[in-house]
């Protein structure tokens, strides 16, 4: 059977098991007086999680009828200290109906010091005479009162109303057999958040209601893998090179799908001012099915090499994020020139990229000795650490990283010493021993395998990128994240 006829579907399998047996749970919610009771938005209530499988306290946000219990509400949950991807529709077998909470104002009458829950563990100072909000067990009174149409009931609404634009707004997708839950919103067309889910084409990333449908037009579409010239490939990982001005219905998919896990505002329609590199993972048929991208702006004013970055979740903490980074600075190197990510850094992404510096740091000392490489090696060199006298701006030049990037990076390390010599990069055992390890067992770019000259721009598409580098200083684009834990 071709591939084209073998959609993968076995996983999927598996998630049907577990919607079949939240199905036959959903029979044992609670309900009153021939169906459930609506819950409010602004209650607090435990929820069970699907990610930890326990009940955290969690806000409600708006409920709705429950597409499987007649009578009965599902309810779209934030988690309390926990990021807005776990945020989402909540059927009331998960919730616990017997405990809800209500918010009161109360005045502190002593200081305390409250952390919040889940993993962002902030700490909140609350003062004496302060007025805060404490949420205790609500009264069936609570339960009972009607909306009211107050000021605060309507500034409530309006609070809900603009929401509604960053709530996920749909369920699950598929793609290259993989049932995926999206983190965030996306603006796909409005008749496809009404199904089940949305299914996608492995290669060109067109969007279908159904499996049928998908596997219809598989059968007859005419890409294997991104569109774009592919500039890289060794073993089974390949980097397509793709215009957003020529494949622009490609790019505009792409960045529909990279929407449902980057948190921003708007999406950014014009992708004529970018190229796309797409890492793909090569199956036994020959396909490219889709890992991750970086986009680039065509021409940066602020010499960024990257604009956006992301790694589809199921290929997350395989060092993929790293992967592409390091990609993105192999290009900077051919180009000769230095460049650096497009600011501001998410958390994650700061992180991928502090651990890919560090490591390119690391290959420019240990690159000036002869070893086998094992840290054993290097230990002819070093008692217990490696000292070496550098010049930053020959570092700026083998790196091609941005001088402020190698020095916060330096500084947040603690690797590097000022004196009259200039530069002291000083790395410890352990430190050569992990870059040997990392070298060895992670994935990494073979510059041999690149084929690839800069791409030649025409004065309409260097000042096209202009304006738009203008529009994005208003307008936030996908910026950097999904690199979770990379
Ligand atoms: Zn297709």
């Amino acid at each position: 059977m071709s591939r084209r006829n073998a959609t993968p579907l076995t996983r999927e399998d598996s998630s049907d098991v577990d919607m079949e047996a939240s199905n036959q749970s959903s029979a044992n919610s609670v309900c009153c007086g021939g169906g459930s009771r609506k819950l409010k938005a602004g209650l607090r209530v435990l929820v069970k999680m699907i990610e930890n499988n326990k009940y955290e306290m969690a806000e409600i946000q708006k409920p709705r009828p429950s597409k499987t219990v007649r009578g009965g509400y599902d309810y779209y949950v934030h988690f309390m200290g926990y990021n807005k991807r776990l945020d989402g529709w909540y059927s009331e077998d998960l919730i616990d109906m017997k405990q809800i909470y209500v918010g009161r104002k109360v005045t502190n009458r002593k200081e305390s010091v409250q952390v919040s829950p889940g993993d962002d563990n902030r700490k909140k100072v609350n003062r004496i005479g302060q007025t805060n909000v404490e949420y205790v067990l609500a009264t069936e009174a609570d339960l009972q009162d009607e909306e009211e149409d107050t000021p605060a009931i309507r500034k409530a609404r309006k609070k809900e109303e603009l929401e509604e634009g960053r709530r996920r707004n749909i369920d699950m997708i598929v793609l290259n057999g993989w049932r995926i839950r999206p983190w965030y919103f996306s603006p796909y067309p409005e008749a496809l958040t009404r199904t089940e889910g949305i299914y996608l084409c492995s290669w060109c990333l067109s969007f279908w209601p159904s499996v049928y449908a998908m596997k219809s037009h598989m059968s007859v579409c005419p890409l294997n893998g991104p569109p774009g010239k592919k500039i890289y490939e060794k073993d089974n990982l390949s980097f397509f090179e793709m215009d957003g001005g020529v494949d622009d219905v490609y790019a505009t998919h792409l960045c529909l799908l990279a929407k449902l896990f980057l948190d921003h505002k708007t999406v950014y329609y014009d992708t004529k001012p970018f190229f796309f590199y797409v890492l793909c993972e090569k199956d036994e048929e020959d396909c490219y099915n889709i890992v991750g991208y970086f986009s680039k702006e065509k021409c940066s004013a602020d010499e960024n090499n990257l604009a956006c970055i992301l790694v589809l979740p199921q290929f997350q903490k395989k060092g993929y994020g790293r992967f592409l980074i390091e990609f993105s600075y192999l290009l900077s190197k051919v180009e000769q020139k230095t460049g650096s990510p497009e600011k501001p850094l998410s958390d994650l992404g700061l992180l991928s990229y502090r651990s890919y510096w560090l490591y390119a740091i690391c290959e420019f000392v240990i690159g000036h000795y002869e070893h086998n490489g094992t840290a054993d090696s290097m230990k002819k060199y070093m008692s217990k650490e490696l000292n070496l006298h550098i010049t930053l701006p020959k570092l700026v030049e083998i790196t091609r990283i941005k001088r402020d990037d190698l020095i916060s990076t330096m500084t947040s390390y603690g690797i590097a010493r000022q004196n009259i010599n200039g530069t002291q990069i000083i790395l410890s055992l352990s430190m050569v021993d992990k870059y040997f390890k990392n070298k060895k067992e992670k994935v990494h770019v073979d510059a041999k395998y690149l084929k690839w000259t800069p791409p030649v721009l025409t004065e309409g598409v260097a000042s096209g990128s202009r304006a738009a580098d203008n529009q994005r200083r208003t307008e936030s684009f996908l910026g950097l994240s999904s690199l979770a834990e990379d």
